[in-house]
């Protein structure tokens, strides 16, 4: 319950609970001041004092009435702080606490909150994971203007369950098996809850030591539990910083490549120019430049590369190569932008593509930096990043220091509450040459000796929110060997649904390597012939995928396509889809996977389960058999 400056005391009968606050707890406000009650009812305000300790109305009615019951003011106090105890004038009008709620509400409410939601993750398999709702439902619910008066918190609390719930899609259910998960645990909510209660915007050193000391710690033990290099470490030239999303990181990495390409040819080129003729020259050089990606990789380097108003060009990929991308097509597309007069300055390669978690050739794309240094190489592990925490898939970071920047999001498959996107670079001056830009009431000692990090300069905003406190929280309470437990066992549940699959090839091709708990499938075109393949429910992690799929059971997506076998089998596939999708039972994404239309099923949710994974596959049986009929 709010109490106020406690050198009042009790304005009802003058006493003083422990260390000043009020025993009683209760406040109210009259005739514009707040009034803290002891408890103990004073004579004079007998009937005021009873209607407050025993009434139900909400606190905002609470103060209307008591405003309304006395229009004297029966104490006056000094709300300037004068400590003029005499002073009539009455300055603070708001009927609400600043706090929106007393610290006593605030308990009950938040312990209200807290059941809710346990009760919402206990029983959210109640729920079908996919709202009924028809677009524009809520504002039909919702006034159409802002409320004049104060509502309850009991009014706002019902209103989660009546107006929103029903328009919630529910991501922690253990059936969204769709786009790749958003983590939830409790460890990573209370890091939330940390973080809104300081609300710390610390872009300098200064704003907060801890939020940035905290986070230098924790990017370094991300780092060393992914494996990665150690020229990614703070302790060298590098670093880690946490992002808001991996689209983030790809856009300020761009920029910072982008500066860095400009600055590198106005070196080499070594003509003395002036302030004006230099930005003449780097504009002219800007124009030029190219980011580069695959057909595979996530849309975010496109974007990224429209903000940082470069071209963007994207490299065909192969089936046969399970869509990674290798040095040669690399050098190609290079040699092939240059002789037109064009300058790749960025490439994303990709540790688990959105579509079907593809890998790119590492090895043979870092051969190529070697000859193109001034290329910006960067990882984009977004989702399958956090997999190495796994020893056994270790192996990729071989030649993560040939590139320049690697990310990853904890905020999808490692139990990190959105947002939490781990961007490490090699060199953090790239980043803070581009994005450094300090007016005057930025400046602090600490920052111009250079002793301290002041995470605004690797990042596009200014203000940051306090993101490592959950991270903290996160590794503490599973260690690393906890999280490996985490990934493997998402994995073996991956190796199930993909026996499970393979039992009925009758039904279904999966079309790429299965991947990171990620399986992608296509209906066949008509049904085939029984045909199941032994199990592979090691729970182990494959090595390296370089080849096509052998257990591809149809080439759905031939090399040389027959159009008609693939547009059966894209109409069938999208019609179990639509089936599916319709029972709202569970929710799956579709995609095209080359020309192919397939079924994607991650099974990477926290609360993923066997019952679960059973229960998709029972589903698109159903469906299947329907279509194939
Ligand atoms: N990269 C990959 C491989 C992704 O799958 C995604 C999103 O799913 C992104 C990047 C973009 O992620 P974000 O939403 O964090 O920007």
């Amino acid at each position: 319950m709010y109490s106020p400056p406690m050198r009042m005391g009790c304005r009802t009968c003058r006493s003083k609970g422990a260390k000043g606050r009020a025993r009683c707890g209760i406040v109210f406000r009259v005739a514009g001041e707040y009034i803290a009650g002891c408890g103990a009812l004073s004579r004079r305000h007998d009937s005021l004092m009873l209607l407050l300790r025993r009434s139900i109305l909400p606190q905002a009615l609470r103060y209307t009435r008591i405003v309304k019951m006395s229009s004297q003011p029966l104490h006056t106090r000094d709300v300037n702080g004068s400590g003029s105890e005499s002073s009539k004038t009455v300055r603070d009008e708001r009927t609400v606490p600043p706090m929106g709620m007393t610290s006593s509400q605030f308990n009950n409410a938040a312990t209200e909150a807290i059941q809710d939601i346990t009760n919402y993750y206990d029983n959210i398999t109640d729920r079908p994971v996919l709202p009924s709702v028809e677009p524009g439902y809520l504002a039909k619910l919702l006034p159409q203007s802002p409320p004049t008066e104060a509502e309850s918190w009991d009014k706002i609390r019902a209103d989660m369950e009546s107006k929103i719930m029903p328009g919630m899609t529910h991501w922690q259910s253990p059936d969204f098996m769709a786009f790749f998960p958003a983590s939830s645990s409790y460890p990573g909510m209370m890091g939330e809850l940390w973080s809104a209660a300081l609300t710390v915007p610390a872009f300098n050193w200064l704003c907060s030591p801890a939020v940035t000391e905290l986070e230098t710690i924790v990017m370094d033990w991300v780092a060393q539990m992914l494996a990665l290099p150690e020229c990614f470490l703070s302790k060298g030239k590098g670093g880690g910083v946490i992002q808001g999303s991996a689209s983030e990181a790809i856009v300020t990495c761009m920029v910072a490549a982008r500066e860095r390409y400009v600055t590198r040819i106005l070196e080499k080129e070594g003509i003395a120019l002036t302030e004006e003729q230099k930005e003449d020259r780097s504009a002219e050089i800007r124009s030029k430049l190219v980011a580069l990606a695959t057909k595979h990789t996530h849309s975010s380097t496109h974007k990224g590369a429209n903000i940082a108003g470069t071209r963007f060009r994207s490299i065909d990929t192969l089936l046969s190569n399970d869509f990674a991308l290798h040095g040669h097509e690399l050098r190609s597309t290079i040699e092939k932008l240059k002789s037109q007069g064009l300058e790749p300055y960025f490439l994303t390669v990709s540790l688990g593509t959105t579509n079907t978690c593809a890998v790119d050739d590492f090895e043979s794309i870092a051969e190529v930096k070697k000859d193109y240094p001034d290329i910006w190489i960067h990882v984009d592990a977004a989702y399958a990043g956090v997999a190495l925490v796994l020893p056994e898939y270790q192996h990729y970071c071989k030649h993560f220091s040939t590139f320049d920047s690697f990310d990853t999001n904890m905020h999808k498959w490692l139990l990190t509450n959105f947002d939490a996107s781990c961007l490490f670079v090699q060199n953090r001056r790239d980043l803070t040459d581009a994005l450094s830009i300090t007016p005057a009431y930025l400046r602090n000692n600490f920052s111009d000796q250079g002793l301290v990090t002041d995470y605004r300069d690797w990042q596009i905003p200014l203000g940051r929110r306090f993101r490592a406190l959950k991270v903290w929280f996160v590794i503490r309470t599973w260690g690393v060997e906890g999280l490996r437990k985490h990934i493997a066992h998402h994995l073996k549940l991956s190796d199930l649904f993909v026996d499970l699959v393979r039992s009925r090839s009758d039904l279904f091709t999966i079309i790429t390597p299965p991947a990171f708990a990620l399986v992608v499938l296509t209906v066949n075109p008509t049904r085939k012939q029984h045909a199941p393949k032994p199990s592979s429910t090691s729970g182990e992690p494959k090595a390296e995928n370089t080849v096509p799929y052998q257990d591809s059971h149809l080439a759905v997506i031939p090399q040389q396509p027959d159009s008609s076998t693939l547009e059966l089998a894209n109409a069938n596939t999208k019609k179990v889809y639509e089936i599916v999708d319709e029972s709202k039972r569970v929710f799956l994404t579709s995609s095209l996977v080359g020309e192919a239309y397939a079924i994607r099923v991650v099974s990477a949710n926290p609360l993923a389960s066997e019952e679960g994974i059973r229960k998709v596959f029972g589903l698109l049986v159903e469906a299947a058999e329907k279509v194939l009929e």
